[in-house]
């Protein structure tokens, strides 16, 4: 891998099309940022319409070159896991350019890359594994069979904080079923995915499969979602992005899966130890900052633990490292971005005007190097309610808010009473109750005594303004392969088409 933190630094990176990288047609360069120092580090490709063209072109004929399009299933599987060997080989440094992009720590981008391997080996092994399926017509003397093949091109346009994971969900069974990609990584963190674009063709992907055209949402990202070329797009960003390009997508009645917004509800009984879902509170919504889609950012306590369970939870924040995400003991890097910094701030003043109160956090680290980068304390914000704003809309930051209830009908009102439906917990020992919470939550993951533990094996998406379609386990193969019907007829016979028999 030639993309290396090194060969970034101070340096300007093209565009990814054809299996090489090109400079952008407006020679528009923009600086990326690092947010511990809040400068910028490397300056990343603006593409325009035109460019988008070009990778669409280039997706369009790499999918009909006989190299990709008649290669076997089991040679496309090679390849995808040969990829994720090639992560694995380049783990420490595709860490260092996730940390450097987006503020991510270092500790556990290191750990990502070496988990995401698994996820490209997990759908390198579904490539020859697509089955079609018979069906038993009325019809004598005739076979009838779907079968099930790649889409196209597909377009993929990600967020910043997690690029590379957000990428590799979709990403590995693309290629398994042999679609081609055109991907518009974030304005905010493009490095990773022009990187992996590299490594496929390190890995003998072939020139075209796997494009990247880095720019903004508003130039690249339009161009990308009005472009006729492309057969579906995964989204995964905000709900309100995710309206504008269902929006265009429609319009060239082009399908979409959305992975959009979430304002998740994490509800505790009494009945459990307090101590392990204070932990489980703490790493749904303060690890990476909080700015995880599934952010656990509402929290239900019932009546009884609920001022021993504050207690517990500002007693675990306060030991919460805030610190470089460099530093081996820090526990919560930077905010990735410092319109997202003033975003967080504003949530958590708007949550004060309503009447919450701020248990803990609450504002910027005053102190030396913090103080210079866009830093957020993790913050609870007590005496909160359902319906103020802080708690309705999407945060993207180390915020929550504690809401007490009394029985179980008012918690899954409260829990419900959003306009998402990503993910939500439940913590208690009565398998009843968690079934019945199960069932009547209204999210497309239901953790039940734990909290943000994803696998790539299981289907998870939206509901409601959170989103649609899955990604995951065998499902994301159906999501991104088509059906075709076949029917034979091998009785060496036409019947006369005006000739109607009744039955
Ligand atoms: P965003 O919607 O601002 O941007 C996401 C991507 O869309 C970026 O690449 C951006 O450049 C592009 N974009 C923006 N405007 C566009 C337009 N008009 N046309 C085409 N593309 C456009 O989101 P973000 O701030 O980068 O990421 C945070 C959001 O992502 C949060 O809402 C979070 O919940 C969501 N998210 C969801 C999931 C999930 O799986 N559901 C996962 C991660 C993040």
């Amino acid at each position: 891998m030639k993309t290396t933190v090194k060969s970034l630094e101070g340096s300007r990176q093209g565009l990814f099309i054809d299996g090489a990288f090109v400079a952008p047609s407006s020679g528009l360069y923009v600086p990326s940022y690092d947010p511990t120092t809040a400068e910028p580090w490397y300056e990343f490709a603006q593409g325009d319409a035109a460019d988008v063209d070009s990778a669409v072109r280039s997706a369009k004929a790499a999918f009909v070159n006989p190299a990709w399009r008649r290669m076997t299933q089991t040679e496309r599987g090679k390849l995808v896991r040969r990829l994720g060997e090639l992560v694995l080989e380049n783990a420490d440094e595709l860490a260092m350019i996730e940390c450097r992009d987006n503020g991510k720590l270092l500790k556990e981008m290191r750990a990502q890359m070496r988990a995401i391997p698994d996820s490209y080996l997990y759908f390198a092994g579904m490539a020859d594994k697509l089955l079609g399926e018979t069906i038993p017509v009325n019809k004598l003397d005739s076979l009838n069979f779907n079968l099930r093949e790649p889409l196209g091109v597909i377009g993929m346009i990600i967020p910043w904080n997690s690029p590379m994971m957000m990428l590799t969900g979709t990403l590995a069974p693309c290629l398994a079923i042999g679609n081609t990609i055109v991907v518009k990584p974030s304005e905010h963190a493009t490095a990773s995915s022009l990187a992996l674009a590299e490594l496929a063709i390190e890995a003998g992907i072939p020139p075209g499969v796997i494009n990247v055209v880095s720019g903004d949402g508003a130039t690249t990202g339009e161009a990308l979602t009005r472009h006729p070329g492309i057969t579906k797009y995964v989204f995964t960003g905000s709900t309100f992005t995710g309206r504008k390009i269902a929006g265009n997508a429609a319009h060239n009645l082009v399908p979409c899966q959305m992975e959009l917004g979430g304002k998740s509800p994490h509800v505790i009984f009494s009945d459990v130890d307090i101590d392990r879902a204070v932990n489980g509170v703490v790493s749904g919504v303060f690890a990476a900052a909080g700015q995880t889609c599934v952010a656990g950012s509402r929290c239900f306590v019932e009546q009884p633990i609920y001022n021993r369970f504050v207690e517990a939870l500002v007693e675990r924040t306060r030991r919460i490292k805030v610190g470089h995400p460099q530093v081996e003991v820090t526990d919560i890097g930077p905010i990735a971005l410092a319109s997202q910094l003033a975003k967080v701030e504003d949530y958590v003043g708007s949550g004060v005007r309503e009447g919450a109160k701020v248990a803990i956090g609450g504002r910027k680290p005053q102190n030396g190097e913090l103080a210079r980068g866009w830093y957020f304390e993790p913050t609870v914000l007590v005496e909160a309610r359902n319906d103020m704003r802080f708690m309705r809309e999407e945060i993207f930051g180390p915020v929550v808010g504690i809401v007490p209830f009394k029985t179980e009908e008012e918690m899954i009102e409260l829990a419900n009473d959003t306009e998402y439906g990503l993910a939500s917990g439940i913590w208690t020992k009565d398998i009843d109750r968690a079934m019945r919470f199960a069932r009547n939550i209204d999210a497309g993951t239901v953790w039940i005594n734990t909290y943000r533990s994803a696998a790539y094996m299981s289907a998870n998406g939206g509901m409601k303004n959170s989103g649609y379609g899955r990604r995951g386990g065998f499902e994301v193969m159906r999501e991104f392969s088509r059906l075709k019907n076949v029917l034979i007829d091998y009785s060496g016979a036409m019947q006369d088409p005006f000739v109607i028999r009744l039955r």
